[in-house]
């Protein structure tokens, strides 16, 4: 049967080695949190680092491993180095300030990013030892960004899924890191990639298409042979477990404590790790603002706020712990008294029981990050309470907002709003917040951490399913003799052979060099045998194909289906024509043109073409809107068509296409054999007039009206000299 296999940075526990005697605890984060119980449930593999560098483990190592493996975990190690350099160093240096928006910190070093991939593939290594093929590996967060790739190099029958944890920033964020397209390409090597947001899904989608060139659709992106499904998953929590805690005895105990060192003051809330991208300095601030604009709470409110001590060791999270400390000395200074400490500080971690106990006697909660992937808390305090009590503050600029809009949502750079916005939270009518909590406690107790975990899983079977489809498209050796056997077998055969793409890859240059020996070697061989007619079509002027294929016995279809000429005969009009609309579209097309870098006009005789192979793919798609926008007046009054082709659009006249050029060769003689190949859109009109007898082959991977999919050019190639040996 097959495993599942976590890998996230650390392990969901902390190691604490004294006198030899190895102890673990488990650690907070939410990460950590909601796996664990996808964990348990699926008796899953969990693999990731310790906790303790070599230098920490001294000789534990071994005893060490024993006892984690006892536990299904399974570790990596990491030295000192590799923790200062890929956890201290790109992990937290460069990803986690570049994707929350802090575009001052990234240190660019190329030591770092070696220090990135090193331990990815340390990651990788550890994984391979314990996965075999049609296992299904679920990678945790921008620490291992590279390893999707990696295994799938490695072992590539494994299903990969990737979750983000944090939020993904735009593509012109995203596009400042030196390695961005090694970091996409690599993501886009799993099955599945997953964020907490549908904005996240849109920038991801954007950078693959702006960096690397590939399209999406529905979130689903083909690279190559495989397919990868990019979709949110907003991160649930375990409702029933938060919802039911005040009936756990620690808990009333822990309520009953904190009541009394509080007394009857109102409890403000707040809860998260000492980090900057947590906005708790603007926080402080509009605490302090609010005590003054509002004299009326003093001594009336109490504010509790836990700091969870993380990265200590990096020099940015040091400077926050001093500011912070400053900050509630000075409020607690300016407005405390004998009876009353204004800010309740605490720089540590509280176990379940503690948090739940603040949880249920907090008033009002804020969580007010300044950029947050999800933000667990926020969901955790509106489960806990219950249905008329509680009022959350919650940051528009957190994933949550996007679950939890009816709360009290406010900007935390917009001061005076968050001064305003707990003098809100305090006066919030219970109507008011009981209408606000059913709504939002439905939502989170529907969609809980089960069914995220579960929904991510899920999404494989889609993968799978399409994945499968894809792969039964691709010509089989079996079909391949079938066919072979059968055109041995037939006496009057015709080919329908598109060039570019087809026969031949594209090449930049839309003025290409001629075709090479090979192709026409392969041509003149089959139209040597009398049994076949050959008809070459191609979106190519005449010129340029009498030129390089005047000379064989073949037919010719240029300009997408606007010229025919048949074997030894001249070049005629598939129909008569106007080109007397030339003149104004290319006065449209050249409006496009001028504000569309290395974009050109092609004109040939019947048609206009705009070429973009080399335009930023985004800009490609909003100038070809606009020039489809512009143009449409014209299309139908002058009875023209626009065709998206390959980086190309086409205004041509209407119902010229290569679907009704072909039609010419399947009238009128009875073939035996057929046999179609192509490879874009403007291809898809001559599959579209065949029968189901006939053999037809769409290029590469990717669903088409062709009967099946041939991988590469060379294979084409192959296939058509088979056929005459
Ligand atoms: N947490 C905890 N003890 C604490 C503080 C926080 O167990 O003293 C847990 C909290 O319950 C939540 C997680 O840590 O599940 C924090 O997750 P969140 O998404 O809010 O923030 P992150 O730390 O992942 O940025």
């Amino acid at each position: 049967m097959s495993k599942k296999i976590i890998v996230s940075n650390r392990l969901p526990i902390k190691t604490k080695i004294e006198d030899d005697d190895i102890n673990f605890i488990s650690s907070p984060g939410g990460l950590a949190t909601a796996m664990k119980s996808f964990f348990q449930s699926r008796k899953a593999l969990w693999v990731g680092w310790p906790g303790l560098t070599s230098n920490q483990l001294g000789d534990n190592r071994e005893k060490l491993t024993k006892e984690l493996e006892s536990k299904n975990y399974s570790p990596v190690y990491l030295s000192e180095r590799d923790f200062k350099e890929f956890y201290y160093g790109f992990s937290n240096k460069v990803v986690w300030p570049l994707f929350h928006y802090f575009l001052q910190l990234p240190d660019y070093s190329e030591e770092l990013w070696k220090a990135y991939k090193r331990v990815n593939h340390k990651f990788c290594e550890a994984v391979l030892e314990k996965a075999k093929p049609g296992d299904l590996v679920w990678i945790h967060d921008y620490h291992l960004m590279l390893l999707p790739e990696m295994l799938r190099k490695k072992m590539p029958d494994l299903d990969i899924g990737f979750f983000l944890h944090i939020p993904f920033p735009s593509y012109e964020v995203f596009r400042q890191i030196p390695w961005s397209r090694e970091i996409l390409q690599s993501l886009i090597s799993s099955d599945v990639v997953g964020f907490h947001t549908y904005d996240y899904v849109q920038h991801f989608l954007e950078s693959v298409f702006r960096l690397l060139g590939y399209e999406s659709n529905l979130g689903e992106i083909i690279v190559k042979d495989h397919l990868t499904k990019v979709d949110s998953f907003p991160m649930g929590i375990d409702f029933d477990k938060f919802n039911q805690s005040d009936k756990r005895k620690r808990v009333k105990n822990e309520i009953k404590k904190l009541k009394k060192e509080i007394g009857g003051q109102k409890v403000i809330l707040s809860v998260d790790r000492m980090e900057y991208t947590k906005g708790i300095i603007k926080r402080l601030e509009a605490f302090r603002d609010f005590l003054k604009k509002y004299p009326e709470y003093q001594e009336k409110v109490t504010y509790l706020m836990v700091s969870v001590p993380s990265r200590t060791g990096v020099d940015d999270y040091k400077y926050l712990k001093r500011k912070v400390d400053e900050l509630v000395g000075s409020i607690n200074a300016d407005f405390g008294s004998i009876d009353w400490v204004p800010v309740r500080y605490f720089f540590r971690s509280f176990p379940f029981y503690g948090l739940a106990a603040m949880y249920k006697l907090a008033d009002v909660a804020l969580v007010t990050p300044l950029r947050d992937g999800m933000n667990l808390v926020a969901k955790e305090y509106v489960a806990t309470k219950k249905k008329k009590d509680g009022v959350l503050v919650l940051s528009e600029m957190a994933g949550t907002a996007m679950e939890l809009g009816e709360t009290l949502v406010v900007n935390p750079n917009d001061h005076q709003a968050m001064v305003d916005v707990i003098k809100e939270a305090l006066t919030l009518p219970k109507k008011e917040k009981k209408k606000r909590n059913q709504i939002m406690r439905a939502r989170l107790k529907r969609y809980d951490i089960k069914s995220w975990a579960n929904d991510f899983i899920a999404s494989f079977d889609q993968v799978k399913k399409t994945e499968k489809e894809l792969r039964e498209r691709q010509l089989s050796k079996k079909e391949k003799k079938k066919i072979i056997s059968h055109y041995k077998k037939s006496k009057k055969r015709l080919f329908l052979l598109d060039y570019d793409g087809t026969l031949t890859s594209f090449n930049k240059n839309i003025k290409q060099v001629s075709p090479d020996k090979n192709i026409i070697s392969i041509l003149k061989n089959l139209a040597k045998d009398k049994k076949n007619n050959l008809v070459l079509i191609s979106g190519r002027d005449r010129k340029t194909l009498d030129d390089w294929f005047g000379d064989l016995k073949i037919n010719l279809i240029a300009e997408h289906g606007l010229w025919i000429k048949e074997k030894d005969k001249k070049w005629h009009l598939i129909e008569n024509l106007q080109d007397d609309w030339k003149e104004s579209v290319k006065e449209v097309m050249e409006i496009v043109v001028d504000r569309t870098p290395s974009s050109l006009i092609e004109e040939k005789e019947y048609s206009l073409v705009w070429h973009f192979r080399k335009v930023d793919p985004k800009l490609a798609k909003v100038r070809s809107r606009e020039l489809k926008n512009r143009l449409f007046p014209r299309i139908t009054h002058e009875n023209l068509d626009i065709m998206d082709g390959n980086k190309v659009i086409e205004v041509k006249n209407a119902g010229i296409n290569k679907g009704r050029a072909v039609q010419q060769f399947l009238n009128g003689y009875k073939k035996d054999f057929i046999f179609a190949a192509g490879d874009d859109i403007t291809d898809e009109d001559v599959f579209e007039v065949l029968d189901d007898k006939t053999y037809s082959f769409k290029m590469g991977y990717g669903f088409s009206k062709a009967k099946y999919n041939v991988s590469s050019i060379q294979k084409l190639k192959d296939f058509l000299r088979d056929l005459y040996k």
